[in-house]
C-alpha cells in the first residue's frame, strides 16, 4: 500500500517535490575545467550551514513530504563534518533515503563511515577512464584514488552508484563506448551529462557542447532502449541493454521538456532556496533554521516561496541566471 503523506510541496505546474538537493559547501579540492577554471571559492568561516542548522531544516521539509536527501556541494566530503551531516539527516523522520554526489577522491577513505551514517546511493564524477586526461579535466592525478573509492563503495554495499560523465567535445567523447562497456559486468549506471553554460565556462562551453542527441542516437545504434521515466526518475533519462548489468543515463538540460518533470529542490550551503538551478535569485531561510520551534513558520515560507518557482529555465536563450559555476549552487 502506498504512503499517506500529510502534506506534499507543489509548485503552480503541479510538479510533487520529494527530493531535496542540499549544497553543504562551496568549497572543492578539485578545479574541473568545466566547473571550477579559477579554483575554488574561498568560504568565510561559519557561513556554511551547521549540523543543528541542517537538522531544523530536513525537519521542516520532511514534514512537508522530502523523502529523499542528496547531499552535495562544491565537495561535500571535504567538510569535515560530513558524516555527521548525514547521520543528522538519517534521524530526520520521513527521511527514506540519503545520497551522495562527490569526486570520490575521500571515497575509500569515508565510505564506511558514510554507509554506516546511512548514505545508501553514491553518484561519482568520473570524466574520464585515462590517467592524464582526467588529471588533465579536474587538476588533479586521482582518478585510480577514485576508481578504488568506487570499489570499495561496491564492496560496502551502496544501493546505489552512479558515476557522472560531463561530455566534452574531443577531450572524453571518443571514451563514450569504454564507459558504456563498464557497464556490463558491473552495477553501475553512468550517467552522461550535457554540459550546461555558466558564467564561468562560456569559451569552454562554445567549443566543447556536445548535444545529447547525437549521444542518444549512439546509444540506439548499439542497441540500447530507453526505459519509461517514473515519477522518481526525474529529468535524467535511463537507458537499459539486455546484455548488461548496469544502466545508462542522460541528462540533458537542453533537450525539450527537461524543466517539466522537475522533482528537486535546491538550497545552498549558507541555506537558501534557489528555485531554478539556472535562475537569478536565492531566497534566505537561515534566520528561520535557528530552532526547532520556528518549523511552523519555516514549512509557511517554503510554501509560499515555491509557488514563484518558473516553469523552465531559459538556457535555450542563452539565459543562465546568476550562476557563474555550479559548485556555488550545489549541482
Ligand atoms: N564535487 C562533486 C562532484 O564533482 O561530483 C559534487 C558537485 S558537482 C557541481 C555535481 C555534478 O555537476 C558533477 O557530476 C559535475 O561533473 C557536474 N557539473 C559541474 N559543472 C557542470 C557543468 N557546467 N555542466 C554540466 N555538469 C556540471
Ligand atoms: Fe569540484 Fe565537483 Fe566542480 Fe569538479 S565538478 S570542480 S569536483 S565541484
Amino acid at each position: 500500500m502506498s504512503e499517506i503523506l500529510p502534506e506534499t510541496l507543489k509548485d503552480p505546474f503541479d510538479r510533487s517535490f520529494r527530493y531535496l538537493r542540499l549544497s553543504v559547501t562551496k568549497r572543492c579540492n578539485f578545479n574541473c575545467t568545466y566547473c571550477l577554471p579559477n579554483g575554488s571559492t574561498r568560504v568565510a568561516r561559519h557561513s556554511e550551514l551547521s549540523v543543528p542548522e541542517i537538522s531544523n531544516l530536513v525537519g521542516a521539509l520532511a514534514e512537508l513530504g522530502i523523502r529523499k536527501v542528496r547531499l552535495t556541494g562544491g565537495e561535500p566530503t571535504v567538510r569535515a563534518d560530513i558524516v555527521e551531516i548525514a547521520r543528522a539527516v538519517r534521524a530526520v523522520p520521513g527521511i527514506r533515503q540519503i545520497a551522495l554526489t562527490t569526486n570520490g577522491y575521500r571515497l575509500a577513505a569515508l565510505g564506511k563511515d558514510l554507509r554506516d551514517a546511512g548514505v545508501t546511493a553514491l553518484n561519482v564524477s568520473v570524466d574520464s577512464l585515462h590517467r592524464e586526461r582526467f588529471h588533465a579535466i579536474t587538476g588533479h592525478d586521482r582518478l585510480p584514488e577514485v576508481l578504488s573509492g568506487i570499489d570499495r563503495a561496491l564492496e560496502l554495499g551502496f544501493e546505489r552508484l552512479k558515476v557522472n560523465v560531463v561530455l566534452l567535445r574531443d577531450i572524453n567523447d571518443s571514451e563514450i563506448e569504454s564507459f558504456i562497456e563498464w557497464t556490463q559486468g558491473m552495477p553501475i549506471s553512468v550517467r552522461f551529462i550535457e554540459l550546461m553554460r555558466t558564467g564561468d565556462n562560456g569559451h569552454l562551453f562554445e567549443s566543447r557542447h556536445v548535444s545529447s542527441d547525437s549521444l542518444r542516437k549512439r546509444l540506439e545504434d548499439l542497441g540500447w532502449a530507453r526505459e519509461r521515466g517514473t515519477p522518481e526518475s526525474g529529468p535524467a533519462q535511463e537507458w537499459s541493454h539486455s546484455d548488461h548489468l548496469g544502466r545508462v543515463g542522460v541528462i540533458a538540460p537542453y533537450s525539450r521538456g527537461f524543466c517539466e518533470t522537475c522533482n528537486r529542490l535546491r538550497i545552498t550551503s549558507e541555506g537558501a532556496l534557489r528555485l531554478c538551478l539556472f535562475g537569478d535569485s536565492d531566497f534566505s531561510l537561515r534566520s528561520l533554521l535557528q530552532e526547532p520551534s520556528q518549523r511552523e513558520e519555516l514549512k509557511q515560507v517554503i510554501q509560499e516561496l515555491l509557488r514563484r518557482k518558473p516553469s523552465r529555465h531559459l538556457l535555450h536563450e542563452g539565459k543562465f541566471g546568476n550562476v557563474r559555476d555550479l559548485a556555488r549552487i550545489g549541482g
